[in-house]
């Protein structure tokens, strides 16, 4: 309830037959979260619609059922939420929010470009995350384009190092498990 997350799906509605590039045994490692234990990261990479936000709310509701602390975000809200407190002097507690949890997720990074201050405070939860809690962030861009994502090559390369440091990252290649479905209902003849 508190965690926000978008949808309710588990490891195990995860068909792995249909995702190839994805190695189940990874995956259910992952589940054990020692990655959480350890302030690590972990990052799904992909194109639109091959899991990466149902396998972050799956891992997120295993941690949430062994009372791990999470908050699921998309760079949005999170971005709109602290310049909100920036305006209104509160910004120190509203940061609290973004590094309290165990596990901070950050949903589809690099659909739209981020403003200077929205980089900036982006970048500063990331540092003041590092080694202290874990973030699960899922993008539909390479990280060869995140310099675009920020606006600024210096601060994407800051963001990564840090991000990247103690991390894993899963690559999803594929089709899209939304068009799957349709194609099954006809929608494509
Ligand atoms: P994205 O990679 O864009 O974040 P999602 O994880 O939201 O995509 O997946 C899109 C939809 O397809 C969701 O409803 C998700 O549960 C479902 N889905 C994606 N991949 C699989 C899969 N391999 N097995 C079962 N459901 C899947
Ligand atoms: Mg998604």
């Amino acid at each position: 309830r508190l965690a926000r997350l978008p949808y309710h799906k588990t490891l195990d509605e995860f068909d792995f037959t249909f995702q190839t590039s994805i190695d189940e045994r990874r995956i259910r490692d992952l589940a054990t979260l020692q990655f959480v234990e350890h302030q690590e990261n972990l990052i799904f990479l992909g194109p639109p619609g091959v899991g990466k936000t149902h396998l972050a709310v799956a891992l997120a509701l295993e941690a949430i059922a062994r009372r791990y602390t999470v908050y699921f975000t998309t760079p949005h809200d999170l971005v709109q939420d602290l310049q909100e407190a920036h305006q209104t002097n509160t910004i120190k507690r509203k940061m609290r929010k973004y590094i309290k949890p165990n596990i901070l997720i950050i949903d589809e990074i690099g659909y739209r470009k981020m403003e200077d201050t929205a980089a900036h405070f982006f970048s500063q939860i990331v540092s003041e995350r590092y080694e202290k809690g874990a973030i699960i962030l899922t993008s539909n861009k390479s990280y060869g384009a995140w310099g675009d994502i920020f606006g600024d090559p210096v601060l994407a390369t800051a963001i990564l190092d840090r991000l990247l440091h103690h991390s894993s990252t899963i690559n999803i290649k594929g089709e899209s498990y939304r068009i799957k479905e349709k194609k099954k209902a006809g929608f494509f003849k």
